[in-house]
């Protein structure tokens, strides 16, 4: 049985100013208040480990220690099976210090040259809180990667994926139509039955 989440205030557990509104607003329906790890001055741990579940225990375990509040971290990723799982874990950085995700898109359409094109999205948010208990949920959404990239409304590697059964990519579809299919929507639907309901 996961831990429920009593408390009414949290924090959240990125500096990415994007991923911080976005779980805002989905937390905002549960009367729950997000605050942003910067607005606290909690400094950014390193993403040390070697999966999603690692990565985003970490951040929401400093965060939880650091302003003895629950926190909320969110890791997330592009998973190209015919790439061995790259860029994965390392999704941000491959777009570089510049957050060049043109460069990494480029990048992931190179190494695959003629391969299998499916691809799916992960994102795990994890819930820690300051006595380290920690609950984890990971959302998936599968699809196929096309090329040259296509839309602007989405971020990352948006343009260059498609999820199954659609034709537009993330970057072309109506941002509230992705937000009710994305990785990251599963993973927080998962969240709320554990711990808000
Ligand atoms: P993180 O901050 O280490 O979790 O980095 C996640 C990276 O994965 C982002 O910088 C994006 O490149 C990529 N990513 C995660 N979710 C999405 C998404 O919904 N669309 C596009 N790219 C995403």
């Amino acid at each position: 049985m996961a831990r429920k989440l009593d408390e009414r205030r949290i924090v959240i557990a990125s500096h990415n100013s994007g991923k911080v509104v976005e779980i805002g607003a989905l937390l905002r329906p549960y009367r729950v208040e997000a605050i942003a790890a910067q607005a606290l001055g909690l400094p950014e741990p390193e993403e040390t480990g070697d999966s999603f579940e690692a990565n985003a225990a970490l951040k929401a375990h400093a965060a939880a220690q650091a302003a003895r509040l629950p926190a909320l971290a969110d890791d997330s990723g592009l998973v190209v099976p015919a790439l061995g799982g790259a860029p994965g874990i390392y999704s941000a950085r491959w777009a570089g210090p510049a957050k060049d995700f043109a460069q990494a898109m480029a990048r992931v359409e190179r190494e695959l040259g003629g391969r299998d094109r499916a691809a799916v999205f992960v994102a795990v948010l994890a819930l820690a809180w300051p006595d380290s208990h920690l609950e984890s949920f990971r959302g998936e959404v599968a699809g196929r990667l096309v090329w040259p990239p296509r839309g602007n409304r989405g971020f990352g590697y948006d343009p260059m994926f498609v999820p199954q059964g659609g034709s537009l990519t993330f970057g072309e579809l109506d941002p509230a139509e992705k937000h009710r299919i994305s990785h990251r929507a599963r993973a927080f639907a998962k969240l709320v039955e554990a711990c808000l309901s």
